[in-house]
């Protein structure tokens, strides 16, 4: 039989791209709590977690990283994104995206799930205008932990468990854009696809097992499934 498979992708860059849409409401979300709109100006948010992305803003800005801001800037941004996600003109699914989703729906033996820094309310606002949201049972989130290899682990661990399989009887890919995704899949020992969609140059991603302009290219598919 096949060793099972875990497929954790990421969304921003990967799946999709907002066009702005998720630092425009990050952005106004800080100015509520911050009263600083340009905290994180000139801050690169591919594949940083939320929290990451707000504990980096709140020290641009002078405030304390106290866990309380945070989760008050969080409770904010949600229902700015959402206003986002209702006028994000930009906002499209990358190409190959809703066949490699299918193809790997229709594979046995593999959990198909999100590995992302947003957290799970954001992720279902930004995935739900693009009709991907219902493709994904599970997923490690933002909301699971602030660091991205401990929420890739959460996430590993939740499709094992959807095999009825232990971690280590399964071969884990993570699918993502960024040098981040790389590094915190290779902290959880996974290996690790990578795309240019999110607008990053194929050759800073070359530490990556398999690298593709996207999804399209021949041999991604072959690559995530490992078969
Ligand atoms: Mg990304």
């Amino acid at each position: 039989m096949a060793t099972p498979v875990i497929v954790l992708m990421d969304i921003d860059g990967t799946l999709i791209s907002t066009a702005g849409a998720g630092r425009r409401a990050m952005q106004r979300a800080f100015a509520r709590h911050c009263d600083r709109a340009d905290a994180l100006d000139g801050v690169k948010l591919g594949g940083m977690t939320d929290r990451a992305i707000i504990r980096e803003g709140l020290r641009n800005a002078g405030r304390p990283g106290d866990d309380a801001l945070i989760d008050a800037v969080l409770a904010t941004y949600v229902p700015e994104l959402a206003e986002e996600m209702t006028r994000c003109d930009g906002y499209r699914v990358h190409a190959g995206i809703v066949e490699a989703m299918d193809a790997l729906a229709a594979a046995a033996g593999l959990a198909l799930g999100l590995g992302t820094g947003n957290i799970a309310a954001g992720a279902r606002l930004k995935l739900e205008r693009g009709d991907l949201w219902r493709r994904f049972a599970f997923g490690g989130f933002g909301c699971d932990h602030e660091d991205r290899a401990e929420l890739l682990r959460i996430g590993r661990d939740r499709g094992a468990a959807r095999l009825g399989r232990d971690a280590g009887q399964c071969r884990t890919v993570i699918v993502g854009d960024t040098q981040r995704d790389i590094r915190a899949a290779r902290a959880i020992g996974a290996a690790v696809v990578a795309v240019g969609t999110g607008g990053n140059p194929l050759d800073a991603l070359c530490d990556a097992d398999a690298v593709f302009a996207d999804l399209t290219a021949p041999g991604a598919l072959h690559a995530i499934l490992g078969r």
